[in-house]
């Protein structure tokens, strides 16, 4: 059964359960063994549990065990956000997503490795250092949702959840090889879940297959009264979409996304997709979306506006370590500067400059007008279209410590990703493919606001075609 588990879907893991050919205690405690002894060189956990807190459910999933990105709330856990001011932090309450998980009875394994409060591509903005990628340890494995996406593709856990402001899930999703969803922005309940850019946050399923992820997300998705954004919609059901004919859906190739600056094995894994779909008698169209170059500064300012505000909270009195100094403004001086990494307090400084009176106007107010003009071009492009093409991101995974010293590099590995939190819609990144060197590539598929149904029929007739996503790094005889 063993080695079984390793090539099982969370989905075929499940069954087994149920046909009593495993149990749920054995699959936890596989998967306990395997990270225990993989962890140490990959650096992917942060906080390992000794067992599941499952309430035992019958959902499609039950017994399962899942991994947690470090900033969902556990009762009783800790929550660090991968941040010294939080090391010591426990969640008092269950996010809506965790009790929903918890009521499906899947297992919780543990929490994940992140760039602290999910600022970064690479998961090296951690205080406990760099999560390493599983398909090269020299590698990065994208951030900041890296130690999710890590886990799930050196089958440490079936499957993951991540959170995604601007490419957090898909980016690390498509550097380590496995299925990410950022899901419409509302679909998903926030309750619980520690804000960055409130108008862009996400949390989203992270799967080896899309099967998986069409069930996680019916787990985690639906309306929550304790979530303001949050959508009012009917409960559905993902997995109906799965299998459905493709024939006649319409596609378009954005030619921005296209441009300079993309990797020549990116684009030609891209090709092939596209070659693929039109072999199931797709239709493909070029498009343009002419905001598309202004999308990352637009991202940068109204994502550190609302990080600034939504960090203020940790100053080491109402949240967070406390560093004791003479008088109040000194203590919150020294618990921030102790307690929180420099890209946490380049975020913080961007945001503040952004917000404060006389560069408001020219900055924050200015960028709300751009989101707004990026937004319309999706608009119009889904008029005509069902779905958009794009790679998920420029390169395949770099080196660790190779843009760490280069801010802005860093920014542009997101440059494909940050349009679709900024519009409000749905994109999941597919494996796609390999680089010569044996890394793994993803595409990104964009649909308007709350059809992730056409993306489970793209995603699975990819799949059905391909076998990317069955592909396992080589980790040695554990
Ligand atoms: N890499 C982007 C950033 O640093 C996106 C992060 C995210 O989606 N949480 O802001």
């Amino acid at each position: 059964m063993d080695k079984k588990l390793i090539k099982s879907s969370a989905c075929e893991i499940a069954k087994a359960i149920k046909n009593r050919e495993t149990t749920s205690s054995e699959v936890y405690s596989f998967f306990q063994k395997r990270i225990t002894k993989l962890n140490p060189s990959l650096n992917i956990f942060i906080d390992i549990y000794k067992n599941s807190s499952s309430l035992g459910g019958l959902s499609a999933l039950a017994g399962v065990p899942i991994g947690i990105k470090d900033n969902i709330s556990i009762k009783g856990k800790k929550i660090t956000c991968a941040s010294s001011i939080l090391a010591s932090h426990k969640a008092v309450y269950d996010a809506t997503v965790i009790e929903k998980i918890k009521s499906s009875g899947l297992s919780l394994m543990g929490t994940t490795n992140m760039d602290e409060f999910a600022f970064g591509s690479s998961t090296e903005n951690s205080c406990y250092g760099p999560a390493k990628n599983p398909w090269d340890k020299t590698r990065v494995v994208g951030g900041s949702s890296g130690g999710s996406a890590a886990a799930v593709a050196a089958r440490l856990v079936p499957f993951a959840l991540g959170s995604d402001t601007g490419g957090s899930i898909r980016q690390p999703a498509s550097f380590c090889g496995v299925v990410g969803l950022k899901p419409t922005y509302g679909r998903v309940s926030r309750y619980g879940l520690v804000a960055f850019g409130s108008s862009l946050d996400q949390i989203g399923p992270i799967t080896t297959n899309i099967e998986d992820c069409a069930h996680l997300l019916n787990v985690i998705s639906g309306f929550d009264s304790s979530d303001s954004t949050s959508a009012k919609l009917e409960p559905g059901d993902f997995t109906e979409s799965l299998g459905k004919d493709i024939a006649n859906l319409k596609i378009g190739i954005p030619k921005e996304y296209f441009d300079q600056g993309l990797d020549p094995e990116v684009k030609k894994k891209l090709d092939q997709a596209i070659d693929f779909f039109k072999k199931k008698k797709v239709k493909f169209k070029e498009i343009s979306l002419p905001h598309t170059q202004y999308a990352v500064p637009t991202y940068y300012i109204i994502s550190s506006s609302e990080a600034s505000s939504n960090l203020q909270r940790f100053d080491g009195i109402r949240y967070g370590k406390r560093v004791e100094a003479d008088n109040l403004l000194k203590t919150y001086q020294k618990s921030r500067h102790q307690g929180l990494g420099n890209e946490a307090k380049r975020r913080i400084f961007l945001g503040t400059y952004s917000l404060s009176s006389g560069y408001y106007d020219a900055y924050y107010l200015k960028a709300l007008k751009v989101r707004k003009l990026i937004k319309n071009d999706f608009d119009q492009a889904f008029q005509e279209l069902d779905a958009i093409i794009t790679p998920t991101s420029p390169s395949p995974a770099f080196k660790i410590g190779q843009k760490t010293e280069d801010p802005l590099s860093m920014y542009l590995s997101d440059i494909y990703t940050i349009s679709s939190n900024l519009a409000g819609v749905p994109a999941i990144s597919l494996p796609c493919g390999f680089t010569k060197n044996n890394l793994p590539l993803g595409m990104q598929l964009i649909t308007k606001e709350f059809d992730e149904a056409t993306l489970m029929k793209l995603g699975s007739a990819f799949q059905q075609g391909t076998d990317f996503h069955k592909k396992i790094p080589e980790l040695g005889n554990v």
